[in-house]
C-alpha cells in the first residue's frame, strides 16, 4: 500500500512531526535558499503545482513539499514574437485570461484550468486540441529557467534542444522550473458539434477520428452503452465564442454532477436505483447542457475549471495506441460490467477521453512513437476505488496501455520501465547527472527513475 493511501485513510494518522515540511517560496531568492545544499531543508524536496496529480509524484511522506503557487506572475507578453513568459506557479486560468486581453491564446485547449504552468510542463497536460499540433502543453515551451537540485540557476532555450526536451515531462526530477516561455497565437474560434452513439458504433469510427484533424473529447458510459462525442473544428471566419454556455457545462460536469452523485451515494442505499438515477443525470447533462447549449468556442471560453475548486474526484488515466482503441473501448465496457458483477463497485462519473497526437517533443512523452488515446476513469466513490484502480491497471496492461506517471493509479514500476524503454534510460542518466544525491527523488519515483 503506498504511503499516500496510509496517510489519507483516516485510520492510520501519522503523528504531526512525521509529515513533510510545507514551503512556499514567494520569489527566486527564497527558492534558491531552500534548495542550497548548505540549507537545512528536509530532504527529499518535491515540487508541487496545484497538486492535482493522482499519484505520489508531487508529494512526499517525509522531507519537504515545495509549493510553487507563490511564484505566479506574468512577466512578459510579446505580441510580435508571439510568446508569453510567466512564473511557473501561475494557474492556467490566469494565464489564459491575460493572453485574451491581447487577443492571444495558448496552442491547444486544456481543461482543468486550476493547474499550474509548472505542473503542466513537468507532467502530461492535454485536452481536446484541434489539428496535428503537439499534444502536450509542454510541447509549446520554448525556454525555461530552472533551479537545479543543488541550488544552481540554469537557463534553457531553443538552442539546447535535447536538454529542453528532457525537462518537458520531467516530473520535477531534473530541477525546479521557476520560469517558462511559451508559444502563443492569435485567438481562434471553433464550432463544436455533438453526437450520441453506442460503444460499438464509437469503436467503428474512433480510428477515423484519431487520424483526422478534428479536436475531440468523448464521454463513455459503459453501463448505458453510450458514448457522447464533442467534436471541434476551426471556424473559417473569426466569430464570437460566448463563455456562458461553457461555464454552465463546466458547472454541470464539475460541480453539480459530483456533488449530486456524492449525495446520492449516501442517501440512496439500493444500488440499482441509485445507479439508474446517476446515469440518467449524466445523460441529461450531456444531452441538454452540452449538446443543446454549446456550439461555438475558443481556447479561452471552453476550458473547465474542474479539479481546482470542485469536490474531490478520484481519477486514473491510461494511454492506449489509437490503432487498437476500437477494441479497447469495447473491452473497457465489458471490464466495467464484469467488475460491477464481481465486486459491486462501479464508477459514478462517465470516463472521458482525448486523442494524443504523435508527439516526440519529450523523452517521456507517452505518445512518443504513435498517436494514442488517453482514457480517464473517474468517480466520487472512494469506498472500493483502491481495488478498482488495481483491476483497471491490470486491464490497461493487458491491452498495451502506457501509464502516465502522474495520473495512472496503481501503475507497476516494471510497466513504466517497459513502456518508456530506452527513453527512460536516457532520462535516468540525465537525472543522475543533475541530481547525484537524489535530493529531489521520493520513493514512488525511485521505483523507475533511479
Ligand atoms: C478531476 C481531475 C481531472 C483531470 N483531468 C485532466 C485532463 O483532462 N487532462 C490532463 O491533462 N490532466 C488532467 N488531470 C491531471 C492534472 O491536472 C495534470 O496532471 C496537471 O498537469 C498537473 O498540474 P498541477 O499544477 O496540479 O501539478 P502537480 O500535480 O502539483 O505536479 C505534477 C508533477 O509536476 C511536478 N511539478 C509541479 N510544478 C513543478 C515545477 N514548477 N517545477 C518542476 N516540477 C514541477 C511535480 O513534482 C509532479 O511530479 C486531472 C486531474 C483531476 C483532479
Amino acid at each position: 500500500m503506498p504511503a499516500n493511501t496510509l496517510r489519507k485513510s483516516g485510520r492510520f494518522r501519522s503523528p504531526k512531526h512525521d509529515g513533510p515540511v510545507h514551503l512556499t517560496p514567494r520569489n527566486l531568492n527564497e527558492l534558491r535558499r531552500i534548495l542550497r545544499p548548505e540549507s537545512s531543508t528536509p530532504l527529499p524536496v518535491r515540487p508541487q503545482g496545484a497538486g492535482t496529480s493522482s499519484t505520489d509524484c508531487n508529494t512526499t511522506a517525509a522531507g519537504s513539499i515545495l509549493h510553487m503557487t507563490g511564484l505566479d506572475r506574468v512577466l512578459r507578453v510579446d505580441a510580435e514574437q508571439l510568446t508569453v513568459t510567466v512564473e511557473a506557479g501561475i494557474r492556467l486560468e490566469t494565464l489564459v485570461e491575460t493572453l485574451a486581453e491581447d487577443g492571444l491564446e495558448l496552442y491547444g485547449g486544456y481543461e482543468l484550468q486550476g493547474r499550474t504552468v509548472g505542473g503542466a510542463i513537468a507532467a502530461p497536460c492535454f485536452g481536446p486540441s484541434i489539428g496535428k499540433v503537439g499534444s502536450f502543453f509542454s510541447s509549446h515551451v520554448v525556454a525555461m529557467k530552472i533551479i537545479t537540485a543543488d541550488g544552481r540557476q540554469m537557463t534553457l532555450d531553443r538552442t539546447q534542444k535535447n536538454l529542453l526536451a528532457a525537462f518537458r515531462l520531467s516530473y520535477g526530477l531534473l530541477g525546479v522550473i521557476y520560469e517558462a516561455t511559451l508559444r502563443v497565437r492569435p485567438m481562434r474560434t471553433f464550432t463544436a458539434s455533438h453526437r450520441r452513439v453506442s460503444v460499438q458504433k464509437f469503436a467503428s469510427i474512433v480510428d477515423t477520428l484519431a487520424a483526422s484533424e478534428v479536436g475531440f473529447k468523448f464521454y463513455l458510459m459503459p453501463y448505458r452503452d453510450r458514448v457522447y462525442l464533442d467534436l471541434r473544428r476551426y471556424d473559417t471566419q473569426a466569430g464570437n465564442a460566448y463563455k456562458t454556455p461553457w461555464r454552465l457545462k463546466d458547472w454541470g460536469e464539475s460541480t453539480v454532477m459530483p456533488h449530486v452523485f456524492r449525495s446520492l451515494n449516501r442517501i440512496v442505499p439500493i444500488n440499482s436505483v441509485r445507479y439508474r438515477l446517476i446515469d440518467s443525470i449524466s445523460e441529461a447533462t450531456q444531452g441538454l447542457v452540452n449538446s443543446r447549449l454549446v456550439h461555438t468556442g475558443s481556447n479561452v471560453a471552453s476550458p473547465s475549471r474542474r479539479g481546482a475548486r470542485g469536490p474531490r474526484t478520484h481519477y486514473s488515466s491510461w494511454c492506449f495506441p489509437a490503432a487498437n482503441f476500437s477494441m479497447v473501448a469495447i473491452a473497457y465496457k465489458e471490464f466495467c460490467e464484469s467488475v460491477l458483477q464481481q465486486s459491486g463497485y462501479r464508477c459514478d462519473l462517465p470516463a472521458a477521453g482525448y486523442r494524443l497526437n504523435h508527439d516526440p517533443s519529450a523523452p517521456l512523452s507517452p505518445s512518443f512513437d504513435e498517436t494514442m488515446i488517453v482514457l480517464t476513469t473517474a468517480s466520487t466513490q472512494l469506498s472500493g476505488w483502491d481495488d478498482f484502480v488495481i483491476d483497471l491497471a491490470d486491464f490497461a496492461e493487458k491491452w498495451g496501455g502506457t501509464p502516465l506517471i502522474s495520473q495512472s493509479r496503481a501503475l507497476r514500476a516494471e510497466n513504466v520501465i517497459q513502456a518508456y524503454t530506452r527513453r527512460l534510460d536516457f532520462f535516468r542518466q540525465m537525472r543522475r547527472r543533475l541530481d547525484p544525491d537524489n535530493r529531489l527523488l521520493n520513493p514512488f519515483l525511485a521505483q523507475f527513475a533511479q
